[in-house]
């Protein structure tokens, strides 16, 4: 489990939890990652499955490795699935499988976050050395709610929420000025390299024209950031009844 977690990540791991239905029982944590939630978890039957074992390693609750688009779990196996920031690195090609598989194995309850609806090209930069531009954070698709709920059609929502303050602040307009036509692009805080070549020349302060757009964008920036709307958006979801409605058993 990671122990010292930046105050969002905090906000956002019991916004996730505050989603989970009363009634407790077994729950799988699709995606776990390092084990975050998956460790804070207070059920008693808890499994966490991911890709990455070296993020597995650092999981105190039981875990398997294995992908989210292909669980090796029998149907019905959990009372609860969650998943939690996984769907938006998925390309088009898995996530359609991945959300198949999460409401195969959830006997009743889906929990899921994502970002919402997020402006990709925001985080996106460009590595200055083969030139393709990637997302900071991997991630290949944006939700709306209506998305989101779409992609599970065997159950209904039962509660959403949005929390969390965006950080960082762009316009849609600003994000693709600054990028086509002053080459300013993100320049990664921490070691991040290029997911094609492996170069850590990443991202580009841009020309004269970028500086002068920066400076307006700052102004707009303290302005979003009174009204700007949050980062990520979560469901409860419930299996349909047969009647086609949600039913509140697990309410
Ligand atoms: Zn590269």
């Amino acid at each position: 489990m990671s122990a010292n977690l930046p105050d969002s990540e905090r906000l956002r791991i019991r916004e996730t939890m505050a989603l989970f239905p009363a009634s407790g029982g077994s729950v799988l944590d699709a995606g776990c990652g390092d084990g975050r939630l998956l460790d804070r978890l207070p059920n008693e039957v808890v499994i966490g499955i991911d890709v990455d074992p070296e993020k597995l390693s650092a999981c105190r609750r039981p875990v398997v490795r294995g992908s989210i688009h292909a669980l090796p779990f029998s149907t019905g196996s959990f009372d609860t699935v969650v998943c939690a920031e996984v769907l938006e690195h998925l390309p088009d090609s898995l996530v359609f499988l991945a959300a198949d598989e999460l409401q195969r194995v959830a006997r009743t309850t889906l929990v899921v976050t994502v970002p919402w609806e997020e402006d990709l090209m925001q985080a996106t930069t460009r590595c200055n050395q083969c030139g393709r531009s990637f997302h900071l954070s991997g991630h290949l698709r944006s939700f709306t709610s209506k998305r989101l709920s779409a992609a599970f059609p065997q159950f209904v929502v039962e509660a959403v929420c949005t929390f969390g303050k965006r950080t960082e602040y762009e316009s849609y307009v600003f994000a693709r000025l600054m990028r086509m036509f002053g080459g300013r692009w993100p320049v990664p805080a921490r070691g991040l390299v290029c997911q094609s070549c492996g170069s850590s020349n990443v991202g580009s302060e841009g020309n004269a024209f970028a500086a002068l757009i920066a400076h307006f964008h700052w102004r707009w920036c303290s302005l979003l950031k009174r009204c700007g709307k949050d980062y990520w958006i979560g469901m409860r979801l419930v299996r349909k009844t047969e009647s086609g409605g949600g039913r509140s058993r697990h309410a």
